[in-house]
Formats: structure tokens, sequence, C-alpha cells
């Protein structure tokens, strides 16, 4: 199963092996075998059907929009889809799973291999996926004084009369309430082989992950809410041993987050095994106030559970003509754009990689390609300056305050030398406050122009070289600082409007 994957870095001597569970909740209106609204925040039991509340007799009924998200998914990833896969019961008491089974797919998923391509740095990772296999959700504890600000907690035919503040016989501070409005809302989990050696590697995966699901729109990604949640599985080694125990880290639903309980896992299975501890595989949780993960309940293994396949519900099955109409209407995907972007403009795999990180900033680079006809300027401006003043005033680049055309005709007046990378970064400047709206006038403005008369710019050269004998010394002794700082010089005789190239040149033809 690990052949051919290379080592990843060592921490202590130890290899990190990390695999993740990833749940993304579907972006369909209602629940996955009921009509129940799947919107967030309701007031508790308000959006339960009865087959969300297990009611006897209460059959469930197949979402065709999950499945059509599950199709999106496989197709985005390279997987096959199957022509049919099986519903199967997961066993397990909990009391927000009033059923008593989970309904899961187990032994044939819909959607089978695949794999995730992301950059980690310069570096190309490929992330193989086990499986994504379509489940319902269940519902929610509420535990204590939380409860009082929860209207309408009662569930219809469990409801206890007189249970509400005030009440002399129930302590709420003290009781739990169930909350079944997620009950049943459809999630794709999606399993990937054990294949990252480094927590900055599982971060970069999930923020990949994260970009397709959303990018093709089956999930919203509002990570706060719970819509894409990641379980880590994490466990270490020696190079060449055999894989390790692993512990599973629940719920990690920030990329924060994941990066910190990683790291601390890692950290603290190497302690345990160097202190002559065996790892016991467990369930673990993330608590963010210490950066600690603790112990939620050892690991069930599948014979735990149960599974059969479900009698309620027949096999899915999804035809070939269904699949290639998903595949024909789909909207490009990032990769598949990111292999375009190298083959249509000549750009870097890095360049695309971040110009494809959304499909807005996509847009907005070949938008400033088109109208400037400058590519790689466009994409060293989108993912350069304006993603530095973007992130740092934590704006989308829908809300930019410099748009593709302004970018587009700045870019145009670097490429033909009207203006040096220096007075383009004040016309940006300009553009983006809002001091001037057009590149043109503003390079007017505040005189940006680049000296493009030779003859002025010798002049000044001649006067630098006289003016700084101990440095022309230096050069022809062989210091390449002291060249620079002569370069420097004139720049700065020319109020930075020489081509800094063309100074280069003037100087090594003066001095050679
Ligand atoms: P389960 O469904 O019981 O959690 P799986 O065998 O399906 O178990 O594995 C779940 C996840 O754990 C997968 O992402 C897999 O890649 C990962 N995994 C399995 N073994 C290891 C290991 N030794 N170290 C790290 N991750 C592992
Ligand atoms: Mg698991």
């Amino acid at each position: 199963m690990q052949a051919g994957r290379p080592t990843g870095p060592l921490v202590q001597g130890y290899e990190v092996i990390i695999g993740f569970e990833t749940h993304t909740q579907l972006t369909t209106q209602s629940k996955i075998f009921s009509r129940a609204s799947t919107a967030f925040g309701a007031e508790p039991n308000t959006q339960a059907s009865a087959v969300d509340f297990a009611l006897p007799g209460a059959l469930p009924v197949m979402n065709k929009g999950a499945v059509q998200r599950a199709i999106e998914f496989g197709l985005a990833v390279g997987a096959h889809i199957a022509e049919s896969s099986v519903f199967a019961r997961k066993n397990y008491f909990y009391p927000d799973l009033p059923k008593g089974y989970q309904i899961s797919q187990f032994e044939i998923p819909v959607v089978q291999g695949g794999t995730v391509e992301f950059f980690l740095g310069d570096e190309k990772k490929s992330v193989r996926l086990v499986r994504a296999h379509l489940e319902e959700d269940a519902g929610k504890s509420i535990h204590g004084s939380g409860m009082y600000s929860l209207p309408g907690l009662a569930i219809p035919g469990l409801a206890v009369s007189g249970f509400g503040p005030g009440d002399s016989k129930y302590d709420l501070a003290t009781m739990s309430g169930i909350d079944l409005n997620r009950a049943g809302t459809p999630l794709l989990e999606i399993v990937t082989e054990p294949d990252m050696r480094s927590s900055a590697e599982a971060v970069a995966y999930a923020k990949e992950l994260h970009k397709i699901v959303t990018w093709i729109g089956i999930c919203d990604g509002n990570m706060q809410e719970g819509s894409f949640r990641c379980d880590a599985n994490v466990s270490v080694r020696k190079p060449g041993a055999e894989l390790g125990t692993r512990r599973e880290i629940k719920n990690l639903n920030s990329f924060k987050f994941m990066q910190q309980a990683i790291d601390y896992e890692v950290r603290w299975q190497i302690e345990q095994l160097e202190d002559g501890h065996a790892i016991q595989q467990a369930t673990v949780l993330f608590d963010p106030d210490t950066g600690e993960t603790r112990s939620m309940r050892t690991k069930e293994d599948a014979a735990d559970y149960r599974y059969f396949p479900d009698p309620d519900l027949p096999p899915l099955v999804i035809s070939r003509e269904w699949v290639e109409k998903t595949r024909a209407e789909m909207t490009e995907l990032p990769r598949v754009m990111a292999a375009r972007f190298v083959a249509d403009y000549g750009l870097p795999e890095y360049d695309v990689g971040q110009l494809t990180q959304s499909k807005a900033v996509a847009a907005y680079f070949e938008a400033v390609a088109a109208a400037s006809q400058q590519a790689k300027l466009a994409s060293n401006w989108v993912m350069g300056e304006l993603s530095r003043r973007l992130n740092s005033e934590e704006k989308s680049i829908e809300a930019s305050t410099v748009n593709a055309a302004q970018l587009a005709s700045l870019i145009g007046r670097i490429a033909d030398g009207t203006i040096s990378n220096n007075a383009a970064r004040q016309v940006f400047d300009a553009l983006w406050t809002g001091e001037g709206q057009d590149a043109d006038a503003i390079i007017e403005a505040k005189s940006l122009k680049q000296m493009s008369d030779t003859g002025e710019l010798e002049k000044i050269i001649a006067d630098v070289l006289a003016a700084n004998a101990k440095n022309v010394e230096e050069v022809r002794a062989g210091n390449a600082k002291a060249f620079n700082a002569l370069v420097g010089q004139a720049m700065k005789a020319t109020k930075g409007k020489a081509n800094p190239a063309q100074v280069n040149a003037l100087l090594k033809q003066k001095l050679g």
C-alpha cells in the first residue's frame, strides 16, 4: 500500500503518517431521506420529519440531489462512480440517533478511488482517495444551561408536561435536550489513503479539498457551521517500519486547529513511544483552549457496528447516461483550468495553482490577461501586490477597489516601458485608494514616466561616476556591492525614473 511513497520530514527520528476522513455537508434544500429542510439555525426540532424522528413505520426516500452531488464530486477527483452502490445500517446507540443506526454506505460506496492534487510550497503532492460515500448526519445533544436560550426543545410525542424554565421539578441547568434538526442532513464522507506525511501537507490537502467542493458547489464550505469537518488519523513510525497504531482526532473545523492538533498529537505519540508505552487505537478531541488532544473513547472496529444492507432502501443505481450528462454540464474544474492556464498562457505550475484558488480569482486573472495581453505580468500582479492588499484589508477579490481593466492598463504601461516597477506600485496605490481612476492619468499627474532619453541618462551617469570615485575604484577591484551602490546612486539622481536595466547596462559599459 505504501510502496513508492516518499518518506516525509522526520520528527525526532519518526515518520508521521496521516489519513483524513472529511464530512462535507451537501447543498441540497432537503434532507437525504426526507423532505425536511436542511437550513441551519432554526429552532430545535422544527425541521425534522417523521423519518428524522424515526417514528415507527416511517420510510426513507432517496434524495436525487444528494446523488447528483456525489457524482459531481467523483468526476472532479477522477474517481469511479459505482453503477450500483448499497446503503447499510451502521448500528450504535446515541441519544441523538433515535433509530439506533445511521444509514451510510459500507462495502460498496458510490464514489471509489480518485486523487486530490495540490502544492505544498512549490512541491506537487497527490493524495489518493479510497472512497466517498453518502450518509445521513445525526442530531445534536444540547447540555445544561444552554437550553434556556433554546425554545421548542420538546420533541413531539416525547414532550414532558411542565418542562420549562421556572419548573420546580426539573433543573434545566443540569438537563440535556435533543435537537433533531440536523438528523438526516446529507453528508458525503471522503476518505483518503494514509498518504500524508506532515501536518503542513494535511492542511494543504484539506484546503484543496475544501476548494474543490466549494468550486463545484456541492458544499457551502462553512467550517464554523460544521459544513466541512475533518477527522485526522495520525500515527508515527520509524522509517521503513510497519504502519504504527493510529489515533483519530475528530471534528476539526478550522485549518489552524487542524495544524495545532496534529502537531500536538505527533509530539504526544512520540513521547509515549520513547517512554516505552504502546499507542492504543483511540478517538480523541482537540481542545483549542489547552492546545491538547484528549481521549474520548477507545476506538470501535467495523465489526462493532454490525453493518448490514438497509432493507428499506434498494441499491443506488446510477446510469452511465446520468454520469456522462453530469460530466458534460459540469463547470470547468480547478485542475482542468490550471492545465489550460499552463497551455494557453505558458505560466509556471506554481502560478496556476495560486490563480485557481477560487473561481473569482481565476476570472479576475483571465480578465487582466485578456485585456493586457501580458499573462505573466498579470499573474505576478494578481498573486503579488493585489493579493497582499486584499489580505491586509481582509477583502475578497470581488470587493477589490482596483478592477481588472484598471490593473490591465497599468500592466500595459509596465510592458511598454512607460513606467518602472517602482512607479507601477505608486500607480497601483493611487488606484487602490481611489486617488485616481485611470493609470495614464495618474502617471501624468505624478510625472512617473520613465526616462527614455539615453543622452540625458548618460550625462547623469557620468556625474555619478565622477562624484563616486572611491566606489568606481572598488568596482574595478571586483567588488559587486560597490557596483550596486552606483546603480542606487544613479537611480536616486533620476528620482527613480530611469529604467534600472538601462542604468545597469550603461554603467557596465562605462566601467567595463
Ligand atoms: P475507520 O473507518 O474505522 O476509521 P479506515 O481503515 O477506513 O478505518 O481508515 C480511516 C482513515 O484512517 C483512512 O483515512 C486511512 O487512510 C487512515 N489510516 C489507516 N491506518 C492508518 C495509520 N496507521 N496511520 C494513519 N492513518 C491511518
Ligand atoms: Mg474513522
